[in-house]
């Protein structure tokens, strides 16, 4: 490359609120339930535990369970974890949903935003941009970039040069570089 950016902007994808979960209830045919503020229920048997967190369908309040350790032994579990548990931990319970292995099909629609630096694009180009994801939320990168450089999806491709896919939503971090904008038509 010719032009070495000489800004480097940072923009960071973080929660605003626990994303709701796409589970089809079988009593009211909603296809959303939430965690609202977030209950574990434990279960001993034996020395064996369950720990589920409830999850409430956000049609009825119809509640059923995500399954977060199943028939574990007592001595396995890490104790600050069980007090959690039995505290309804508010980390916990977004570690348990945000958790891959739990594969619970989240809802992230309204539960995320961009933080962007206030600095306007303006002038000095080319810009290089470094996303950070505070939280995993899975996002088009085409769709992520204009709308934090306020462009349409069609334009992203011809103004970017990107490292990932700009169409395979992107859970990590990634980086890419703003061109500039072509040049207008000249004014008569
Ligand atoms: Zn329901």
């Amino acid at each position: 490359m010719s032009a070495q950016p000489h800004i480097v902007l940072s923009w960071l994808v973080r929660r605003t609120r626990l994303p709701l979960l796409h589970r089809r209830c079988p009593d009211c045919r909603s296809a959303s339930a939430t965690t609202g503020p977030g209950r574990f229920r434990v279960n001993a048997n034996g020395k064996l535990l369950d720990v589920w967190l409830l999850v409430r369908c956000v049609g009825c309040d119809r509640t059923s369970k995500l399954t977060v350790h199943e028939r574990v032994p007592v001595a396995r579990l890490d104790p600050a974890a069980l007090d959690g548990y039995h505290a309804n931990d508010p980390a916990l319970v977004a570690a348990v949903l945000l958790d891959p292995r739990h594969r619970a099909a989240l809802d992230w629609r309204g539960a995320w935003r961009l933080d962007t630096p206030a600095a306007p694009l303006a002038g000095d180009w080319p810009v290089q941009v470094e996303v950070e994801f505070a939280d995993p939320v899975p996002v088009r990168p085409d769709r992520l970039i204009a709308h934090g450089l306020g462009i349409s999806r069609n334009d992203v491709p011809a103004r970017v040069k990107c490292d990932v896919s700009l169409r395979r939503p992107a859970t990590a971090g990634f980086r890419f570089v703003v061109l500039s904008p072509s040049a207008p038509p000249a004014a008569a």
